[in-house]
């Protein structure tokens, strides 16, 4: 197969204009078959006429992409092609005319990975569901196209498929015939949100401001779904309205569904008119506000997707930013603005910055806009934390800096002037630089064109009574990329009594942060004496957003091993029994529990800490209000920090004795307990395949085969390592699942020998593998908790090895870094 160069896709956009997409997609036997019927009619014309007089054999010559099982019959201007000409997923096309027709009738499969038409049954019912997820290049494995983002088109689609089914798309649709689905033709529609959802699926309309909303899930979670729509519909509603009110230009694509469908590895995409959701947001069992506020961002993030990607498209790969860090701001933004969960950007400071920071700090990390995407195999790569949360964070801090009229002007401009087409980062730069009346290529150059970050230090004097002289904050870079930005930030004081104030002369308080309410991009650091303060500062301090950002520079100074793990444990043991900000306690717990604790303290010194973390969640539990989000979180950590001693404890939850009043051991809960148990070795087989027969969801078979994978016991290992290295029948989300479940920290003895085996089996699994399922297969199958220098051996021989997969490469470069990291916090 060809992978589609940034130079190909420049010489097809100068030679072609694509002037519509006629699709025909053939399910009718979708409950038996694995193979379904695509026949693509499109249109398109040569954009200048001087193009014919190219010099060349046969005149102008272009290629579509398709990915069939087989082709049936290809025409080109009424002249039957040879289907045979097809070379791997491209088909040559020759003496083109003005205009052209291409008609390509195939065979194509569907998929059990996430990619294309994907197709799942439920073990709950066996009903067979599908959608597609044509992203980033995958439309090809649906229809013939031109497969690049700026070669935007109409598409009408119509759809065979069963007469009790139900089928969504982009546009509009109705059936005009038992089973035959035909939706009205859309606006101009890049290949990579081309979609349709078809199934048994459960539907529920409303409508809002003039645009019919639909909710879409699969029968068995249809109680569920029916029991939130209120809530989704609610955010909707207010986002909808929020950016209608920002970018004053109404949502351009009629009608709006939100479809949530199985298997999904992405937590959702933006289709025009139909987006998709995981359909672990349609929540079985209770959940905590932190995951509805997730859910909310999510919705917000993708609607802003309508305007930021969908209307206005990035002509090629290396803008991906432009859709994704602006979706990640505005989708963080307008959630706290215009839903109930205003702590959003709170959420956003302790967590999901931090993935951007890890990325930005490892030898992968590239510029937010790298120049250098030359190929939508590299493309795929950049979907990381730089581009989402980097990005938005770098976008947070032009707002604070410019201004938030002159931003949104720039916006509204950059829209009008490129609505239904595609952009640059430059076009973004001069709306922006035209609104503000400053010039942003300085600030594009240090902020967009520039990898990693930098690091704010204060330092004070104090005089003889404990008041501030001076205070100044140093910044300092990396030594391989040196450079030094300007920052629009806050700076808080914090004393024992709580309260902030304001700057040098002040009196000196207990604590000053840097970066207080959030504004830049940088890693904060505090004084030694700061430091030493924290313990007894932070429960103290009333502003959520300070806290998330003292909680998330704590755990940077910990992954820089300058701060020493037992000491971050010793804070969270201390504090977040008090911490009152889920999302705070949450991430915080998180990052002690799976890093701190699991891979930085040296094994000796863990069931003491881990039992100090596991009293701290027990008081946290015993303080929460019975059937609160508070209550089900510290219930999960008290789970989850549990030791061999405390097994009968849980066994007892699990049985329905001594539970908490008010915690409801619903499935998910259940789960959570018999992974515990399983993985401390008081659960095995039996109780797995017993409570597989209670609860035959489908998550419930993810659960099964991450806790089969988490048996303590070398049979049970040698199954999953199979599983996972050679087996390509199980659903890549089954398969990512019993990764998940493969590597305790528990069970470093009877996993040593699996630790060469991965670098060993992953190039070959790799190979045989679609790029997206063999970055989740390899990422999760890590070694990550074999601390040593001979796992980064075993990892540098393989890198060194040369000619290795441009993913498997980046999955083992990044995770390896990670390892460094806790080797040296061992250290
Ligand atoms: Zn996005």
């Amino acid at each position: 197969m060809h992978t589609l160069t940034r130079d190909e896709a420049v010489t097809r956009a100068n030679l072609v204009r694509v002037d519509g997409y006629d699709i025909e997609l053939d399910l009718t036997a979708a409950r038996t078959s694995t193979e379904f019927g695509s026949t693509t009619r499109v249109r398109f014309s040569l954009r200048e006429p001087a193009a014919i007089l190219a010099p060349g054999e046969g005149g102008p010559a272009t290629f579509a992409e398709v990915k069939p099982v087989s082709a049936h019959l290809v025409r080109l201007n009424g002249r039957a092609l040879d289907p045979a000409a097809l070379d791997g997923n491209r088909l040559p096309l020759t003496g083109l005319g003005p205009s052209n027709e291409l008609t390509v009738t195939a065979t194509m499969r569907y998929s059990n990975t996430g990619e294309g038409l994907h197709r799942f049954t439920d073990p709950e019912d066996d009903e067979v569901y599908l959608y597609a997820q044509t992203f980033l290049d995958d439309a090809q494995r649906m229809f013939a196209c031109f497969d690049q983002p700026d070669l935007k088109a109409p598409v009408r689609l119509t759809v065979l498929a069963p007469p009790d089914w139900v089928v969504r798309a982009n546009g509009a649709g109705r059936q005009t015939a038992p089973g035959r689905w035909e939706f009205t033709e859309t606006p101009p529609l890049a290949t990579y949100f081309v979609t349709v959802v078809a199934g048994p699926y459960h539907v529920i309309e409303d409508s809002h401001d003039g645009i019919p909303l639909g909710l879409l899930c699969r029968r068995s979670l249809a109680p569920y779904l029916d029991a939130d729509a209120a809530e989704i519909f609610d955010v909707t509603r207010a986002c909808l309205d929020r950016y209608h009110e920002l970018f004053a230009d109404r949502y351009p694509f009629g009608t709006y569904d939100q479809a949530f469908v199985p298997e999904f590895n992405a937590g959702a995409m933006e289709n025009p008119g139909c987006v998709t959701f995981r359909d672990e947001f349609v929540y079985r069992s209770a959940v905590t506000d932190t995951e509805r506020e997730l859910r909310a961002v999510v919705i917000a993030h993708e609607m802003a997707h309508m305007w930021f990607g969908d209307l206005v498209t990035m002509r090629w790969w290396d803008d991906l930013w432009l859709n994704e860090s602006f979706a990640e701001y505005m989708g963080y933004r307008v959630t706290a603005e215009a839903t109930r969960f205003t702590q959003a950007w709170t959420s956003f400071a302790v967590g999901r910055k931090s993935w951007g920071y890890a990325a930005d700090q490892r030898p992968s990390t590239h510029p937010v806009a790298p120049p250098d995407v030359t190929d939508t195999a590299l493309a795929l790569l950049n979907f990381d934390g730089i581009s989402y949360a980097k990005g938005a964070s770098v976008l947070r801090q032009l707002v604070a800096w410019v201004g938030d009229e002159a931003f949104l002007t720039g916006l509204r401009a950059y829209f009008t002037s490129n609505a239904y087409g595609n952009a640059t980062l430059a076009d973004l730069l001069t709306a922006l630089s035209e609104a503000s009346g400053r010039d942003l290529a300085g600030w594009a150059e240090l902020w967009l064109r520039r990898e990693q970050v930098n690091t704010l230090r204060p330092q004070v004097t104090v005089d003889a009574h404990g008041r501030y002289q001076q205070v100044a904050v140093v910044q300092t870079a990396p030594q391989a990329y040196p450079t030094l930005r300007p920052h629009r930030l806050g700076i808080g004081i914090y004393g024992p009594a709580d309260g902030a104030g304001g700057g040098a002369g002040a009196e000196a308080g207990r604590l000053l942060l840097v970066n207080d309410g959030d504004l830049t991009y940088a890693k904060v650091r505090f004084t030694p004496d700061d430091l030493a303060a924290l313990p007894a500062v932070l429960p103290r301090m009333a502003d959520p957003l300070a806290r998330a950002v003292i909680w998330a520079a704590a755990a940077d100074a910990t992954r820089d091993a300058q701060w020493p793990a037992a000491d971050y444990l010793a804070l969270a043991a201390s504090a977040l029994p008090s911490e009152t900000q889920l999302a705070v306690f949450e991430d915080a717990l998180r990052f002690a529990r799976a890093t701190a604790l699991t891979r930085y303290l040296a094994p000796s010194a863990r069931p003491a800490a881990g039992a100090r973390l596991h009293a701290a969640c027990l008081r946290a539990l015993a303080d929460a209000g019975p059937g609160s989000g508070r209550q089900l979180s510290a219930a999960r950590g008290v789970i989850g920090c549990s030791g061999p001693g405390e097994v009968d404890g849980l066994a007892a939850w699990l049985a329905g004795q001594d539970v908490p009043a008010g915690l409801l051991i619903d499935p998910e809960l259940r789960w959570t307990l018999l992974h515990r148990l399983v993985v401390l070795g008081r659960a095995g087989e039996t109780e797995i395949a017993a409570e597989g027969r209670r609860d035959r969801s489908a998550r419930a078979a993810e659960h099964a085969a991450r806790a089969r994978a988490a048996i303590a016991d070398a049979a049970a290992k040698a199954r999953a390592w199979e599983m996972i290295v050679a087996d390509d029948s199980a659903s890549a989300r089954l398969i990512g699942a019993t990764a998940e479940g493969f590597w305790q920290p528990e069970q470093g003895d009877l996993t040593a020998a699996y630790v060469p085996r991965y670098f060993e089996q992953m190039p070959a699994m790799t190979a045989r593998r679609t790029p997206h399922a063999a970055r989740q297969i390899a990422t999760f199958a890590y070694p990550q908790y074999a601390v040593s220098a001979g796992t980064l051996r075993d990892a540098d021989a393989l890198l060194d090895r040369g000619g290795l997969d441009l993913v498997l490469r980046r999955v083992i470069v990044d995770a390896t870094d990670e390892l460094r990291r806790a080797v040296r916090a061992r250290a």
